[in-house]
């Protein structure tokens, strides 16, 4: 209740802050930590430079190395419960390659992420609700790149090539719909387990650079829900966008060329496009420029409205990547 008289003040968007602990090659090299979290509780972080605090940033939420996935997901609950109330939403995760992009969103099977555990959380819900509430839930697993959709969920599907291209179309008014996309439907967690490892197996399949591959596109999984209520029959569909998003780094000038020329342009267009989106509705600019790129307008019906927004801005505690960790808090503070 709380959470969303919140929003409603702020406009539906909230930017969380995440960074990674030092790893090990790190602190064998003797570097210490370039952030600092005194403040984390109160939503601020501090930029270090030799010692030194510079500058301090302000999130809705600010997470140090030290807290965990499970205490991370305690503040998406109402998220997660806003989509079974029929809201649509959506969660990215933001960053330079190597922050914890994909920590955050698919997690390890010993620390499961924001997939999981709202897939967990949703079900949960409605075997709670199952007295007043019957609902459907479908998974589809995407993937953008070089501008382009694919369908991780049909089999043969090779990274970097579409099989089939797919296309986004109006469906009617506000909704946009991506005809031939695999919906699959999902029961219970094993469902879930199966489906969201089809989709990460042909997101790396025969890639001898699938780590590369995943820097450089958007991982989408878009859970939908039907929900119809037994008592007075009233219907609601809704959507949860769960967006792994390409490494936001600038590649060096000297470094591009060919096709990844074309690749870092399209990431370079595709996050300038969302942070545009998302900025322009944080501040209710009339005009929302969601053509620019195929991510937000895949998105648009779940962007803006009533729709709930949330960016988890991801972060390294390296001191060499300082330059880069800037841009990315810069960004953030854009989007909030
Ligand atoms: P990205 O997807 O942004 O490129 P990854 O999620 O692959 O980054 O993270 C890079 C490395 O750092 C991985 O080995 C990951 O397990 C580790 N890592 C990231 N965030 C955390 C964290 N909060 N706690 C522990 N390890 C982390
Ligand atoms: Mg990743």
């Amino acid at each position: 209740q709380l959470y969303n008289k919140v929003l409603e003040l702020r406009g539906n968007i909230r930017v969380f802050c995440r960074c990674r602990p030092l790893n090990a090659k790190e602190i064998t090299a003797g570097l210490t930590m370039a952030i600092g979290f005194e403040s984390a509780k109160d939503g601020e972080l501090t930029v270090m430079s030799n010692g030194a605090p510079r500058k301090t940033y302000k999130f809705d939420s600010v997470f140090g190395p030290q807290v965990d996935q499970a205490d991370i997901f305690k503040e998406m609950v109402p998220c997660v419960t806003s989509v079974l109330d029929g809201f649509n939403v959506c969660i990215f995760a933001y960053g330079q390659t190597g922050t914890g992009k994909t920590f955050t969103m698919e997690g390890t099977k010993e620390a499961p992420g924001v997939n999981f555990r709202t897939l967990e959380k949703i079900f949960d819900l409605i075997k709670e609700r199952q007295k007043i509430y019957h609902y459907d839930v479908s998974v589809s697993v995407l993937e953008v790149y070089n501008e382009q959709i694919r369908d991780l969920l049909v089999s043969g599907s090779q990274p970097g090539i579409s099989t089939k291209r797919l296309e986004i179309r109006q469906a009617g008014e506000g909704i946009n719909h991506v005809p031939g996309l695999v919906e699959a439907h999902v029961n219970n967690m094993t469902e879930v387990w199966d489906v969201l490892q089809t989709g990460s197996n042909a997101r790396v399949v025969s890639s001898t650079t699938a780590n590369e591959h995943s820097s450089r596109s958007h991982c989408i999984h878009c859970v939908m829900v039907k929900g119809e209520n037994l008592l007075n029959g009233e219907c609601t569909r809704s959507k949860l966008w769960l967006v792994d998003l390409a490494g936001s780094e600038r590649v060096a000038k000297t470094e591009v060329l060919g096709e990844r020329l074309k690749e870092a342009q399209n990431i370079n267009r595709s996050l300038s496009a969302l942070g545009d989106v998302v900025s322009a509705l944080a501040t209710k600019n009339q005009h929302i420029p969601f053509r620019n790129s195929k991510l937000t307008h895949l998105l648009q019906d779940s962007l803006g409205g009533d729709s709930k927004t949330l960016m988890f801005v991801q972060i390294s505690p390296n001191e060499n990547d300082l330059s880069e960790t800037i841009c990315s808090l810069n960004f953030a503070s854009r989007v909030r």
